[in-house]
């Protein structure tokens, strides 16, 4: 939904003239969010704990010897909850992605960023590991901005020291996390067991990996979400009127103003404390009205309601709703275009379901030996020559055998093929099938083999034969 101009902010909507991230003298606008507790926050505490146990035991659970996850770009290996998905997958590939798209929109229709404040890997080690580690060696909000304003005392040089190794630290894991997933544990491993000079390429992507996430949270924070992030720059297409967003109700907090003692309250419930201005990690007022911005973290939720508490007004001015709820009452999780979605989706999961259902460990190809003719033997049975090849579909070693199951059929191969097949791997080589006139009907026909791996059959397939005339 673009942050469209809504009964509150329209009279107002200068906040849009600027990007809030840079003040007037073009510098940065270094944000000093307030230490955020309250309901919300322990419950985002509470999921942060699962959500980074299961991030860091994930890469060492392994399904039929091989991980549970890998997603190795560069040699094309993929495995998702065990299936491994080769260079032969295009397609199961292609549609994984296409549906993994689609559940995105569909999700953000429905539930806006809560991806970004709850799971987004950003969002979770910036607010929930880095932020909390510089809150308990900085202090909060005051103590941080007197502490970068302060000259480089040995106070400032201990504490800004310990961040930053601390930081370093982690950003280390984080580099290693990232490449358990990349190349699996096992290669990761040889980093620690082997020297460097083995394998540089692995270390040369950890330092790589440990500088960029260090950049991150240590300086570009925020802004990764805010200017890089392209998932948080189509959230203007992706949500509706009807999404889920963390939003301020400003028909209960209109018109805002401060609260004064002996005085009777004739305006909303809103004080203009700005305490949900000073807990957000963005930076923004969540009173202007729904911002490309705001990443769903749920700060200014809790700040609200700590507030409204301690005033003696009902909480929930900041909540989770949606634009429609706030301006006409209406709340429609499920629209005609989320229906719409959810259609495709079934349909895509349902192609990707039989497919991998259907899907071989082997695919090959056997084609007639171009410019060739069938073989009449002396024993009246004929022979066509083929060339084929045969690609590995697993991750594993495996040692297929040919088998033509057109009776009477035989094959005999030319030279001798290794038909040993690595990992993703492939066999190439050239065939005699021979093949009695019995089992023939005419100048073309039709002859079936199989591909097994000693008595397990991978996959079954035909291709077309020549014979003379009768
Ligand atoms: S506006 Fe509220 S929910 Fe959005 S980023 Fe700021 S504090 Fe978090
Ligand atoms: S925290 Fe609540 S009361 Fe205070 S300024 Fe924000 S919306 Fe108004």
């Amino acid at each position: 939904m673009q942050p469209s101009p809504t009964a509150w902010s329209v009279a107002d909507e200068s906040f849009r003239d600027h990007f809030n991230e840079v003040r007037e003298d073009g510098r940065r606008n270094w944000f000093y969010p307030q230490k955020p507790t309250g309901t919300w926050h322990t419950r985002r505490v509470w999921f942060t704990v699962a959500l980074l146990t299961v991030l860091f035991v994930t890469p060492f659970i392994r399904v039929n010897d091989q991980p549970l996850f890998l997603f190795n770009i560069i040699e094309r290996k993929i495995i998702v909850f065990g299936l491994f998905i080769g260079p032969q997958d295009y397609w199961l590939f292609g549609l994984t992605m296409l549906s993994f798209m689609v559940f995105i929109v569909l999700f953000t229709t429905i539930f806006g960023r809560l991806w970004c404040g709850w799971a987004c890997p950003q969002t979770v080690f910036m607010e929930m590991v880095f932020r909390k580690i510089e809150y308990a060696i900085e202090g909060d909000r005051p103590k941080q901005m007197a502490l970068d304003k302060a000259p480089w005392t040995s106070d400032k040089i201990m504490k800004k020291g310990a961040k930053w190794t601390i930081f370093l630290f982690i950003s280390f894991l984080i580099a290693n996390l990232l490449l358990a997933y990349g190349v699996g544990v096992d290669e990761l491993q040889k980093i620690v067991t082997e020297p460097v000079a083995e394998n540089p390429g692995l270390f040369f992507g950890v330092v790589v990996f440990t500088a960029i996430f260090f950049f991150n949270f240590t300086w570009l924070r925020e802004q990764a979400c805010t200017v890089v992030c392209p998932y948080g720059r189509l959230q203007g297409v992706l949500m509706d009127r009807n999404s889920v967003v963390v939003a301020y109700d400003y028909k209960r907090g209109e018109p805002r103003g401060k609260l004064r003692k002996n005085q009777e309250r004739t305006g909303g419930d809103c004080i203009s404390c700005m305490q949900c201005v000073n807990v957000c990690p963005t930076g923004i007022d969540i009173r202007n009205g729904i911002q490309m911005e705001c990443v769903s973290c749920t700060a200014c939720i809790d700040a609200c309601d700590h507030i409204m508490e301690k005033v003696g007004f009902e909480k929930g001015l900041i909540r989770y709703t949606s634009e429609n709820a706030i301006t006409n009452g209406t709340s429609k999780l499920f629209t005609t275009r989320t229906y719409g979605y959810i259609a495709v989706l079934v349909l895509l999961w349902s192609v990707l379901g039989y497919m991998v259902v259907t899907r071989t460990n082997t695919e090959t190809t056997l084609l007639r030996a171009p410019g060739t003719q069938y073989i009449e033997n002396p024993d009246g049975s004929i022979s066509n020559l083929y060339t084929f090849k045969i690609f590995n579909k697993t991750n594993r070693i495996i040692h297929p055998t040919l088998r033509v199951d057109t009776p009477g059929g035989t094959l005999r191969f030319a030279g001798k093929p290794d038909l040993s097949l690595e990992g993703a791997g492939m066999s190439e080589g050239t065939v005699f099938i021979t093949v009695p006139k019995s089992s023939l009907t005419g100048r073309k026909n039709e002859v079936k083999l199989s591909v097994l791996e000693g008595s397990q059959m991978l996959e079954a397939f035909s291709t077309t034969f020549i014979a003379p005339e009768e």
